[in-house]
């Protein structure tokens, strides 16, 4: 779809959020990491409305707990403590993550508060045990600037993470409480942005300069993207959820595309004369038609004893099929709220109904039982009779809610950009002040003190790099480009190969080897380090170590020594290769007799191609040349 972005008014707001590379969590001492083994601890919540000091209820927490969603929390004893469980009151907020979030507020030009409030976000879903989550503003009103454009940073603030939802069984959510208080800050830009390429560059420059601050964590599920977007006469639509920097401005460019198709669906549902009254909340009971069906998905439910419930959408016909973005039809909205708020297992409407294996005999039927004509669609649901109401009920709203155009509401980021409904985007007055933590005053001398440990500006950490290494710039500002900057000067100063030598490898080898398809993201530092090590003790050779590189993205923690005995890439003792270079003289006899020294490049380039990685090139040329001087006067 080719889009005039700023003719359909697009506009982007971006929140990043990413994990800080602490010792302890926000508010208690906990390691903060996740666990992999068993939980060795369990417990049981029940969902809970939370209230805003206004006392307002969250629509869709006072929903779930009319059902009695309950939570099953899972837990280990070194990732969580009884603040976690929501046993304990809160321990002061944690002075590392504070500085880090200070030190970005202040690479941003963002002005520290004075002093900082505590606040309750109200949470629904069980993520949080409490039933908030704990966050707090540390500066305001910065700004970065992306390709000569300023954008706006409206806050830098500090929050807990949420515990990680691991699985649903009936009524019951499952979460791993062990992430659940993790330091994250989180930069919230204004919503200037005004094309999709240009949010991706923006969350780029957020992302690097987090990063520069040396202080956050790496790897997958440490950051995540939220989305504001907005077009003209469209809705704000909040996209939460992004892991990857590189989605971002293909979830904006579906998001840009499935707003535009909802608004042609709202001119052609108000052109075939539709109105918000027409769509009623008549269900019917249409289980007798289905009784002797073949379509499996109907006769299971019915076998299992659910009903099958049915609601008319009038005009609605050809629409449900439509296609908003890749994978989304406007039938798979409706069968996401009917999930959300009935928890069934989905919809099947008439647009559709064929390739269930349903017969024309039976559609009939089902037109007649609801009082359906051609230009009318019908919504099946399985279930019990409350889900299958509840279900239909968020059907009709939704297909309401066509006919105004797009709704607001928060959806999830899928990892293919495309997104789904989440819930309803949740009102204001979502925040109290947490009472259980003293405000912090930020005072002048902190301040000054974080300042003082600002990163170094890109600039001048290039010049040191080429001044103390002796590299070139391009290598200098590639290894600052891929952050190995740190581990190179690391690798340099213990084993001692040469800067050129370490940089090529942390920069052009490693791209290399990503782009021919090696997970290099696999490989840990002190895997890259022994090798150099084994490098420096000259155990094996610098042309070795892309392949013991290849070798260990596919050998999870394995030694670097082993990938070099199990490749054969041991570096040769010098007797050893004294014997080769003679044989290979030898045998070249009439070579040399012919040509004298101008034999040495022929002899050169056979001898490298056997020996290549287990030995010095320097070392065979300055052999090879003794060698055939020697034989040249022995003539
Ligand atoms: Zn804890």
């Amino acid at each position: 779809m080719n889009v005039d972005y700023r003719e359909i008014g697009l506009k982007v707001g971006l929140e990043i959020h990413q994990q800080l590379a602490t010792r302890e969590k926000l508010f208690c001492s906990c390691r903060p990491e996740l666990f992999k083994c068993e939980p060795e601890i369990t417990f049981l919540r029940r969902l809970r409305p939370t209230q805003s000091e206004l006392g307002q209820v969250d629509p869709a927490a006072y929903f779930e707990f009319q059902k009695g969603v309950r939570i099953l929390y899972e837990a280990d004893t070194e990732t969580s403590c009884l603040v976690e469980m929501d046993e304990e009151p809160p321990h002061d907020l944690n002075n590392e993550a504070l500085e880090t979030a200070l030190m970005v507020a202040l690479m941003m030009g963002a002005k520290p508060v004075d002093e900082i409030y505590v606040m309750r976000k109200i949470v629904i879903d069980g993520s949080n045990t409490t039933g908030f989550q704990r966050t707090c503003v540390v500066a305001l009103n910065g700004s970065i600037t992306v390709d000569g454009k300023e954008i706006p940073i409206e806050h830098v603030s500090l929050e807990e993470d949420a515990a990680r939802k691991i699985g649903e069984e009936g009524l019951t959510v499952i979460y791993r409480i062990d992430r659940l208080g993790i330091p994250l800050i989180e930069v919230a830009t204004g919503p200037v942005i005004n094309s999709p390429g240009e949010a991706e560059k923006v969350a780029l420059a957020i992302g690097k300069i987090l990063r520069a601050t040396k202080r956050v964590r790496r790897g997958i599920g440490t950051i995540r993207q939220d989305l504001n977007i907005s077009i003209r006469d469209g809705a704000l639509v909040e996209i939460k959820g992004v892991q990857e920097l590189e989605l971002i401005s293909k979830v904006v460019e579906y998001e840009v595309q499935r707003q535009l198709n909802l608004l042609k669906m709202r001119d052609e549902l108000r052109r075939r004369g539709l109105r918000e009254e027409d769509i009623r909340e008549d269900f019917i009971d249409v289980t007798p038609v289905f009784r002797g069906t073949k379509c499996r998905v109907l006769r299971n439910a019915i076998n299992r004893g659910e009903i099958i419930l049915a609601v008319k959408l009038p005009k609605f016909a050809g629409l449900l099929g439509s296609e908003l973005i890749p994978g989304l039809r406007f039938g798979g909205e409706l069968a996401d709220r009917a999930k959300f708020w009935g928890r069934v297992g989905g919809i099947i409407h008439t647009d559709e109904i064929k390739s269930y294996g349903v017969t024309d005999e039976e559609v009939a039927e089902l037109r007649r039982m609801v009082n359906a004509a051609e230009e009318d669609a019908i919504v099946l649901v399985a279930g019990g009779a409350e889900n299958a109401r509840d279900a239909l009920r968020a059907v009709v709203e939704r297909a309401r809610e066509a006919l105004r155009g797009v709704p607001e509401e928060t959806r999830a980021a899928n990892p293919d950009g495309t997104t789904r409904y989440m819930r309803p985007r949740p009102g204001a007055a979502r925040m109290y002040p947490e009472t259980d933590i003293p405000p912090v005053k930020v005072t002048k001398e902190f301040i000054e003190r974080v300042r003082a440990q600002l990163p170094r500006p890109l600039e001048e950490r290039v010049r040191e790099l080429i001044k103390s290494y002796n590299i070139n710039e391009k290598l200098a500002r590639q290894l600052l480009d891929t952050e190995y900057d740190d581990l190179f000067e690391v690798i340099v100063k213990e084993t001692g190969v040469t800067p050129t030598v370490v940089a090529t490898v942390l920069t052009e080898t490693l791209k290399a080897l990503k782009r021919d398809g090696f997970n290099v993201n696999a490989l840990t530092d002190e895997q890259i380090i022994e090798t150099f090590r084994l490098v420096g003790q000259e155990k094996t050779t610098k042309e070795a170590i892309p392949e013991i590189l290849k070798w260990l993205t596919t050998h999870e923690g394995a030694d670097p020594m082993d990938a070099v005995k199990e490749l054969g890439l041991m570096m040769m003792p010098e007797e050893e290769l004294h014997k080769i270079v003679e044989e290979y003289v030898s045998r070249n006899n009439a070579l040399i007799t012919e040509k004298g020294l101008g034999a040495f490049g022929a002899l050169m380039g056979a001898i490298m191609r056997e020996l290549r990685g287990r030995v010095k090139p320097d070392v065979v040329s300055r052999i090879l040349k003794e060698k055939i001087s020697e034989k040249i006067a022995s003539k």
